[in-house]
C-alpha cells in the first residue's frame, strides 16, 4: 500500500490548526496562552487535544501502544474521517457489504463519494473477490464489519484476511461488537496489514454510549493523519474523565457481557417457539435478527406495548426481520410476555 497515493492531495498538503496545547505540553504554573478564563476550574481549561493520559489506559487494555490509537466522537468520527483523508468527493469510491452499518452510505453521502455495494450471501458472509471485483481504480476503502450489523454474524476470517492482503487501499474492519463474538479481535494481527483500519467503541459492551468514544486502531502514519484532520478539541473534557473512570469497570464489563451472551441463548432457544417466527439467525454480537410472518405488525403490536425493537423489514436479506437488541433479564422477559400475548 503506498499512503502518499491514497491520500487527497489537500490533505497531504494539509497545515493543520495548531491550538495553544499543542504548542506547549510541559510543566506550567500560569497558563495565559489559550484565551481561557482563569475561573470556574476545571471546566475552564480546553482538554488535551491527543488525549494522552485517556490513550495511555486504553494502550493497557487494548495491547495496542497510544500512537496507533485514534479516539472520536463515538465510530462516527473516525467513519467521517476516512472518507475525508481518502476520497475525493465526487471521483472516488468505497466498496461495501450490503447489508451493513447505514453509518458508511450516509457518511459517503455526505461526502459525496460513491458507495458500491456487494450483496452477502445467503449465510450473510462474502467473499473477497467478489469485493476486490467490486473495486476500481478510484476505489480507496473497503469497509467490512465483524461482527455484522444487523445481520450479527462474524465474517469469515479468511476471507478478511485475503481482502486485507489482496486490496491496496484501506481496509476498515468495524468490530464495534466483537466483544460479543466467539473469535478474537483482529487488533494483534494490526501490524501485519498496513492498510487496516480497525474500529472499536465504547458504545455497546462498555456499555458508554452516553459518552461518545470510539477507537480507530491502525498505524501511526494514518492515525498522524486522522488527528491532522479531526476537530482539534474532538473529545471534550467530561467524555475523558468519564472514560477514565470507567475504564476501571473492567469486571464488570465482563459480567455484562457473560449475561448478555446467556440471554441471548434464552432468546435464541425461545424465540423459535411462536408461530409467527420463521427463523431466529445466529449471532455473535448483542441482539439477535429475527424473520417472522408480518414483521411490522409485530413491530407495530410491540411498539404500542412500549417495547421498541428495530425493523430492518425493508433492508437488503433482511425482508420481514426485526432486529432485537439483548437487553436485561427483566427486559427480556417483557419482550417475551408481550409476544405471549399474541398466541
Ligand atoms: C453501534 C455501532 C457502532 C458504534 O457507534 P458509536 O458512534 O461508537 O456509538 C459502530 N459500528 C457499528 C456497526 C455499530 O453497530
Amino acid at each position: 500500500m503506498n499512503l502518499e497515493k491514497l491520500l487527497r492531495n489537500n490533505i497531504k498538503a494539509l497545515k493543520p490548526y495548531s491550538s495553544a496545547r499543542d504548542e506547549f505540553s510541559g510543566e506550567a504554573e500560569v497558563f495565559l496562552d489559550a484565551n481561557e478564563n482563569p475561573y470556574n476550574a476545571p471546566y475552564n481549561r480546553y482538554p488535551d487535544p491527543l488525549q494522552w493520559r485517556l490513550k495511555t489506559k486504553i494502550a493497557e487494555i487494548k495491547q495496542v501502544p497510544p500512537e496507533k490509537i485514534f479516539l472520536g466522537n463515538g465510530s462516527d468520527e473516525p467513519i467521517d474521517i476516512v472518507f475525508r483523508s481518502f476520497c475525493e468527493p465526487g471521483v472516488d469510491n468505497i466498496v461495501s457489504i450490503d447489508p451493513t452499518y447505514g453509518m458508511y452510505q450516509v457518511a459517503a453521502d455526505i461526502n459525496n463519494v460513491e458507495v458500491r455495494k456487494v450483496k452477502l450471501d445467503k449465510n450473510y458472509n462474502f467473499k473477497a473477490q467478489d469485493l476486490l471485483n467490486a473495486a476500481n481504480l478510484y476505489t480507496k476503502a473497503i469497509f467490512i464489519c465483524s461482527p455484522n450489523n444487523p445481520t450479527g454474524n462474524l465474517l469469515d476470517r479468511g476471507e478478511i484476511e485475503k481482502l486485507l492482503s489482496g486490496f491496496d487501499g484501506i481496509v476498515v474492519l468495524d468490530e464495534a461488537y466483537i466483544d460479543f463474538a466467539p473469535e478474537s479481535s483482529f487488533l494483534p494481527q494490526l501490524d501485519q496489514y498496513p492498510n487496516l483500519i480497525i474500529l472499536q467503541t465504547f458504545s455497546k459492551a462498555w456499555g458508554m454510549a452516553g459518552i461518545r468514544l470510539g477507537m480507530a486502531f491502525a498505524q501511526p502514519e494514518i492515525i498522524h493523519i486522522f488527528n491532522k484532520i479531526k476537530y482539534p478539541y474532538n473529545i471534550n473534557i467530561l467524555t475523558q474523565q468519564k472514560a477514565l473512570e470507567l475504564l476501571e469497570k473492567a469486571p464488570e464489563k465482563a459480567e455484562w457481557v457473560n449475561i448478555i451472551l446467556t440471554e441471548r441463548l434464552k432468546l435464541i432457544e425461545t424465540l423459535p417457539k411462536f408461530p409467527f417466527v420463521q427463523k431466529v439467525y445466529p449471532s455473535d454480537a448483542n441482539f439477535i435478527l429475527v424473520k417472522m410472518h408480518d414483521a411490522r405488525g409485530i413491530y407495530e403490536y410491540l411498539t404500542e406495548n412500549r417495547i421498541i425493537v428495530r425493523d430492518r423489514s425493508k433492508v437488503t436479506l433482511c425482508e420481514d426481520s426485526l432486529r432485537i437488541t439483548v437487553g436485561s433479564p427483566e427486559e427480556n422477559e417483557r419482550l417475551l410476555d408481550a409476544l405471549n400475548e399474541l398466541i
